[in-house]
């Protein structure tokens, strides 16, 4: 099964993309995760996304493209894979088409998870990670067991740079303005299924099961 997930940050996506991938076997590719780990690894790919990361900015396309078109080329996308938080712009959205085309493949579904802004901002400034197995959290409905440490390996969580306000507001402008008209590129394929994505976690992956049954 071959999945985007559409959604502005905050919306769920990655912590849905996760049960997804246990249940279904396939694999995730989140292009921020795959930039966080550029980072974090101090490449030349890490420290020029940086910047546009860190004010809630989108990194250029060309770098996209050519980082996704390398983990296209990896066995472990055969099996099915969910695409988290990309493509993310029109010129992404047609890399990607070509990148299908080239490989033979076809998209099965584009998930589009919905939530209302305002708590989308209360949602994120609020979120915190594990930097080791990339658990989310977050402090007013999932809380960790112990404040401020992951239930899972005992790793101090942390508050992603680019979660403040200032630039969660920014980064919900760029998803209406360049994200969201994506709807409209996959709209006449027959693909998009709008997810409500207000209430628990569990009520939420209930209703994406429903979708792609
Ligand atoms: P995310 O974890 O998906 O919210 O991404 C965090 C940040 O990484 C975004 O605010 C962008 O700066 C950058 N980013 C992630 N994916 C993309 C993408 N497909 N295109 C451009 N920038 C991206």
């Amino acid at each position: 099964m071959r999945i985007i997930f559409l959604g502005p940050p905050g919306a769920g996506k990655g912590t849905q993309a996760k049960l997804i991938v246990k249940d279904y076997h396939i694999r995730q590719l989140s292009t921020g995760d795959l930039l966080r780990e550029h980072r974090k690894l101090g490449t030349e790919l890490g420290s020029k996304a940086q910047t546009y990361m860190d004010a809630g900015n989108l990194v250029p396309d060309s770098v996209i493209l050519g980082m996704v078109g390398e983990e296209f080329n990896k066995p472990d996308l055969a099996p099915g894979y969910i695409l988290d938080g990309f493509p993310r712009t029109c010129p992404q959205a047609e890399g990607l088409d070509q990148l299908l085309q080239n490989t033979n493949q076809k998209l099965d579904h584009v998930l589009v998870l919905e939530v209302p802004d305002s708590e989308l901002i209360r949602r994120l400034t609020a979120r915190r990670s594990c930097p080791e197995c990339g658990h989310i959290y977050n402090l007013i409905f999932n809380p960790p067991k112990t404040a401020g440490i992951c239930d899972h390996d005992g790793i101090e969580l942390i508050h992603r740079s680019d979660d403040t306000e200032a630039t969660v507001l920014n980064r919900l402008k760029v998803y209406q303005e360049l994200t969201k008209p994506l709807v409209n590129h996959y709209e006449p394929q027959g693909l998009v299924r709008h997810i409500d994505g207000t209430g628990g976690v569990a009520e939420i992956y209930q209703r994406i099961l429903n979708a792609v049954k």
